[in-house]
């Protein structure tokens, strides 16, 4: 099963992505989390995206495109969850390729659907432990005792640079001009089913398991 997660920023994709891992032993394939290690590790792929991530637009097709193609090759059978790719019609193309050259194909394209003006809450209240990579909320996941991770009991929490408040208005402006556009492609293949991502995040996660169960 490989499936693709769609929706804008703070729709809830690595949240839910996370829940898949442990229910169904899925691998979370996620383009930001790849493009921020590489910009940690300050690879020439991370030194040209660092700007592109800051300014909340959008990396090359062929550089996103490339990482995937590496982790596709790492998974054997496990199931992908596609968080975050594709992200434009030339993505789409790209990995329906990636896919079809090592003999998988897609299964499940999830919408989470959202309501814009939460969003903004949700990215600017969004953090991880800098430890196991656990994700929080300031208002809506607080960790159970403040300060310290519930998965690993570190206390070294880090924040996004790109998740404040006028990046996201870029971010949402890049989802709907040029990520939003490749949903009917999907719906024409029979592929696309949609969740109320403004749900609590286990109606949420409810909502994907029966979809993927069916
Ligand atoms: P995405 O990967 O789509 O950008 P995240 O999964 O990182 O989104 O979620 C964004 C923020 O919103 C996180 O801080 C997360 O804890 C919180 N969040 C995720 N799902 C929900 C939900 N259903 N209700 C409330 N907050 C949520
Ligand atoms: P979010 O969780 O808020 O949806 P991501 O972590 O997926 O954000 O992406 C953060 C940033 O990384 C994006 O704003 C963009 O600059 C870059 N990025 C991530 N995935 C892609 C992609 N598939 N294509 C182009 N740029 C990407
Ligand atoms: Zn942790």
């Amino acid at each position: 099963m490989d499936i693709i997660l769609l929706g804008p920023p703070g729709a809830g994709k690595g949240t839910q992505a996370a829940r898949l891992e442990t229910s169904r032993g899925m691998v979370q394939l996620s383009t930001g989390d790849m493009l921020r290690a590489a910009v940690k590790a300050g690879s020439p792929v991370g030194l040209q995206a660092k700007a592109v991530m800051d300014a909340g637009e959008l990396v090359s097709d062929a550089i996103v495109s490339a990482l995937i193609g590496e982790r596709l090759d790492q998974l054997g059978d496990s199931g992908a969850i596609f968080d975050g790719y594709p992200r434009t019609a030339a993505q789409a193309d790209a990995l329906d390729l990636l896919l079809e050259h090592r003999g998988r194909s897609l299964t499940h394209v999830i919408e989470l659907v959202v309501d814009e003006d939460a969003l903004v809450e949700r990215i600017v209240g969004r953090f991880t432990c800098g430890n196991c990579g656990a994700g929080y909320h300031d208002r809506f996941k607080p960790p159970v005792v403040a300060e310290v991770c519930d998965v690993c009991g570190a206390s070294a929490f880090k924040r996004r640079p790109d998740d404040n408040e006028d990046t996201v208005r870029t971010r949402m402006i890049e989802y709907r001009a040029k990520t939003a556009p490749i949903l009917p492609l999907y719906e024409a293949r029979g592929l696309v089913s949609r969740v109320d991502g403004m749900a609590e995040m286990d109606v949420v996660s409810a909502a994907i398991e029966a979809i993927l169960a069916r």
